[in-house]
């Protein structure tokens, strides 16, 4: 199994994952030509996505959507709440492809998809645990906190995409109106560098090893505030980096690291 993200921030999000016998994006949050080109880097191409999975419909995270349907024949995964948001520029048979999903396990291929409503001021925001070959991938990204089901759900991961969107000291310095700080702190905003580093604890105390900081702000965070503190909190645990648990993060203008699992056969 492969999985590498392709982009991740408030200007456009896109994860692509690769089993034996799927290849599935999470998001199509980037221009068709924009994300052709990241596909391009990693080695890929848009006519042989089997399926792409949404998170929620704010922009950055289906951005490209319907250009994407209309030209190319992936299934499509929706919430069902939120078809019509996601698909406004798309009509006729192209909304055969399109998949309505709620809060129920499916599957794409050989990979078992559990979805997770996270607090997030959209519609609907889901978060997902993946499951293949004996090994488990969860990501959650646009969430004001982490829900104990989902929590729970993501113990024993063997890699971890979680949001790390602010430091809320940035933040509450940086150029933002009032409302949109409140907006971004508010349990339907996004995860803090401090919440994120609290759940990566917590997971790496349950085994998993593989995390990748998710979703950082350009106006209210750093790739280094955000990678020190949950190193930080790592070490304070007892942790050694490098050794114990591999922190990565995810960068808004290109790809991030490529993690390979090897599936087991039953
Ligand atoms: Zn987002
Ligand atoms: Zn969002």
């Amino acid at each position: 199994m492969r999985i590498v993200n392709l982009g991740s921030g408030s200007k456009g999000n896109c994860t692509f994952l690769q089993t034996k016998n799927a290849k599935i994006l999470l998001d199509v949050g980037f221009s068709l030509s924009e994300l052709t080109k990241r596909l391009k880097n990693i080695g890929e191409t848009p006519e042989n996505i089997d399926a792409i999975i949404i998170t929620h419909e704010h922009s950055d995270h289906i951005k490209g959507l319907c250009a994407f349907l209309k030209k190319y024949n992936p299934k499509c995964f929706i919430h069902k709440d939120i078809v019509s948001d996601c698909l406004k520029d798309l009509q006729g048979r192209n909304i055969d492809k399109v998949i309505e999903i709620s809060e129920y396990a499916f599957s794409v291929g050989d990979v078992r998809i559990m979805p997770y409503l996270l607090p997030h001021d959209s519609k609907v925001c889901l978060g997902f645990v993946f499951s293949v070959g004996g090994k488990k991938i969860s990501i959650a990204t646009d969430l004001g906190y982490m829900p104990e089901n989902m929590l729970d759900a993501m113990n024993g991961s063997d890699l971890v995409f979680i949001e790390s969107n602010h430091d809320k000291k940035m933040l509450m310095g940086c150029m933002y109106p009032y409302i949109v700080k409140q907006r971004i702190i508010s349990d339907h905003g996004h995860l803090s560098n401090d919440q994120a580093a609290d759940i990566i604890v917590k997971l790496a105390k349950n085994g998993t090893r593989y995390f990748v900081l998710s979703h950082l702000s350009e106006n209210s965070n750093t790739p280094e505030q955000a990678y020190l503190t949950s190193a930080k909190a790592l070490e304070n645990a007892g942790f050694i980096l490098e050794k114990d648990v591999y922190l990565r993060y995810s960068r808004q203008d290109k790809n991030g690291n490529n993690f390979y699992f090897s599936e087991s056969e039953d």
